[in-house]
């Protein structure tokens, strides 16, 4: 179906006028010199000192909105659990003041290992208000990659399930020589009965601190509070460190990119696990003072549909794969539902196919506002906001406070990246973004040397193409790794999997430029079906076809295979550079976060 290039926002769309209401204005008044003032000004810690959980609880715990639910788990067999900002404050502290009763310094690495449960959440919190450096481990990991981390990261202290402990790193202790301490969290009501010496158990421990403050915290803006892991997409996840200053790109975010206020319900499907799950699912929603609702279940058509409704929400932030998932079953299922609650949904993780931002108008009664960041970033850095018009298939604008561009690379002597901008619109090349930002990551985990090589002057290089329009509006043309040169042409795989993904029968497509003698390499795509679609010749011959209609025969694909399902990262992201390992038969390279890996 042919659609406009561009969604006008209406009133309906709308609902209430933007947190960004003059977006050129916002953008050219916007410091953060100015943003760290505000914090400072309002509810800071003494002496310049700044602190993640501080920022995102104490700032609310004395005010109105004290008694106001901050979290609201639900599960599909227990009552809903809720947490007033003043409990969750008070359960923080009782966490830190455990710490310190263990003798766990500030600086000390904590990991945690658990479902989305309120035990992790506590965790967190508490962990980054005693200065801790937190590390969360996604929990469908299995042991090796677990222990790989742990080590890795050298972790002192490990917050676990019992049960994902039992199932995953009993007996193995000797394997991570680092850990000081494994703290476990019984099933709801009970204690630890772990047969591991040297665990201890949560419920007993929390018991007996004291959830007054016994010192305020003591981190320095640059100290550092995160240690994630990005997603192995491209190859063995990196680790990467981000300080206490990230809050200020988390509160500026959550209000532009997520227009996310006070009344706000909202719901962000990531798990804590990653990155998304950290700034977006714990500490953006708590800095804005809403209500987030955290599902401890995981994903199911019926029940998502039926969260989004009954549990009222009003902003939604959610990835591409789950929206392909939900598009997969159809919209028969949506007409049974009523959303008229909600007035904003976001995507991230990977490109959002023009034909998704749509679903999600007709099903939802909302276009769906892609925008684009990395684990290295700490927070959104370019997105459509509530302000301005959707260009379907474009990821944004830059938010206030970030300057993105797109440059060249020039042939350059040593190990020094050395770039050049290319001011002209249209023009593919490197997303790269103006040094500064207070989010950014101040290393890789043991590696300073590649962390080096992302910089070129000024300039952080993303590795992803990008290309800006007329109006600034970013483009994702594909990441550097999976572009493909055919026959002289530089295409990216999104726009061919774009392109497919509009052919009724395609729930997803991933592509790959795959070696050839005649075109340099060629475009073969990788789709799986929607239910009722027969995978055969015809079927092939007509997607074939498609593809050279939509995108011409220079950029088509040439081949097209069906799978049941794409390999995918445990976060979401299709692995092409695994697709293309098995077209080739070669080795597979990292797969520890493999969705249904090891
Ligand atoms: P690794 O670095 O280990 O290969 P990863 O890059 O997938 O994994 P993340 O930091 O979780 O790890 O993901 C960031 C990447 O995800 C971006 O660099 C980009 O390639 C992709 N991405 C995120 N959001 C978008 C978006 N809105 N549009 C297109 N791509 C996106
Ligand atoms: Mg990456």
């Amino acid at each position: 179906m042919d659609r406009p290039a561009i969604i006008h926002k209406t009133a309906a769309d709308l609902r209430l006028p933007p947190n960004l209401s003059d977006y050129a204005a916002t953008c050219r008044d916007f410091s953060w010199a100015a943003q760290a003032k505000a914090i400072r000004d309002s509810q800071g810690l003494p002496n310049g000192g700044l602190n993640i959980a501080f920022e995102a609880l104490d700032a609310h715990a004395g005010g109105p909105l004290r008694d106001k639910t901050a979290l609201r788990f639900v599960s599909r067999n227990a009552a809903p659990q809720e947490f007033s900002y003043a409990e969750l404050t008070r359960q923080s502290k009782r966490f830190a003041n455990l710490l310190r009763e263990l003798g766990v310094s500030k600086g000390a690495k904590v990991f945690v290992l658990a479902g989305r449960m309120p035990q992790l959440y506590i965790a967190v919190l508490g962990a980054l208000r005693h200065g801790c450096v937190v590390t969360p481990l996604f929990s469908a990991f299995g042991p090796e990659p677990i222990i790989t981390r742990i080590n890795l990261g050298a972790a002192d202290l490990l917050v676990s399930s019992e049960e994902l402990y039992r199932r995953k790193l009993q007996g193995r202790r000797e394997q991570m020589p680092t850990l000081r301490h494994v703290l476990l969290v019984a099933e709801e009501g009970s204690r630890s009965v772990c047969a591991d010496p040297d665990t201890l158990d949560w419920a007993t421990l929390m018991a007996a601190a004291s959830d007054e403050e016994s010192a305020a915290p003591d981190t320095r803006p640059e100290d550092p509070a995160l240690l994630h892991f990005t997603s192995g997409t491209t190859g063995t996840p990196k680790g990467v460190v981000h300080v206490h200053a990230a809050v200020l790109a988390h509160h500026a975010s959550g209000r532009y990119a997520l227009d996310l206020r006070p009344e706000d319900r909202y719901w962000c499907t990531a798990d804590p696990g990653w990155v998304t799950g950290m700034s977006y699912g714990i500490i953006a929603p708590l800095l804005q003072g809403v209500t987030s609702v955290v599902d401890m279940e995981e994903f199911d058509t019926d029940r998502w549909y039926g969260l989004l409704e009954q549990e009222r929400i009003s902003v939604w932030y959610t990835a591409p794969t789950a929206i392909r998932m939900l598009m997969k079953s159809g919209t028969e299922q949506t007409r049974r539902h009523d959303f008229s609650a909600l007035r904003f949904i976001a995507s991230v993780g990977e490109p959002l196919n023009p034909e998704a931002v749509w679903w999600g108008k007709e099903a939802l009664g909302l276009p769906i506002h892609d925008n684009w960041w990395q684990t290295e970033t700490g927070a959104i850095m370019i997105a459509n906001t509530a302000a301005f018009d959707i260009k379907p298939g474009s990821m944004g604008r830059p938010l206030p406070g970030v300057e993105a561009c797109i440059v060249e690379h020039l042939e350059a002597e040593g190990a020094a990246p050395q770039v050049r901008v290319i001011a002209a619109p249209d023009v593919e090349g490197e997303l790269a973004l103006r040094v500064g930002w207070p989010s950014m990551f101040r290393a890789y985990l043991n590696n300073e040397a590649r962390y080096r090589k992302c910089f070129a002057g000024d300039w952080y290089l993303s590795g992803d193409l990008a290309r800006r329009d007329a109006d600034g509006y970013f483009w994702f043309v594909g990441r550097a790794d999976d572009v493909i040169k055919s026959a002289g042409h530089l295409i990216g795989p999104f726009e061919v999997e774009s392109s497919l993904m509009e052919h009724p029968a395609v729930a997803e497509a991933g592509v790959i430029g795959k070696p050839d003698a005649v075109l340099g390499e060629m475009v073969k795509a990788f789709v799986s079906l929607k239910p009722g679609f027969k995978a055969d010749e015809a079927l092939r011959r007509d997607l074939l076809a498609h593809g050279r209609k939509r995108l011409g025969a220079a950029i088509a694909p040439k081949e097209i295979d069906f799978l049941p399902k794409l390999p995918c990262t445990r976060s979401g992201k299709i692995m092409r550079r695994l697709l293309k390992a098995r077209e080739l038969g070669l080795p597979e390279g990292d797969t520890s976060t493999l969705e249904g890996g090891a």
